[in-house]
């Protein structure tokens, strides 16, 4: 089912809600087109794959970049 709701997520300038016209998610929070609302995610094998390492490498990258402040912090 897709109802027109007014988005929940906050946005980056003065975290006020977006209230774009937008659907209910399968987590149940409402999201417009601008915030993945309209995107069900990678559906082949190969793209849930890269997904995945997507995720991987930016928590690796953020791991990295957090060692580098903290050295230079000493
Ligand atoms: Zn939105």
């Amino acid at each position: 089912m897709k109802f027109k709701l007014p988005c929940e997520t906050l946005t980056k300038q003065g975290k006020r809600p977006c209230r774009a016209p937008g659907i209910v998610c399968k987590n149940g929070s409402i999201r417009c087109k601008v915030h993945g609302g309209y995107s069900s995610g990678p559906k082949t094998k190969e793209g849930k794959a890269k997904s995945a390492n997507n995720i991987i490498k930016y928590n690796d990258q953020r791991a990295s970049n957090k060692r580098q402040i903290n050295e230079q912090d000493l």
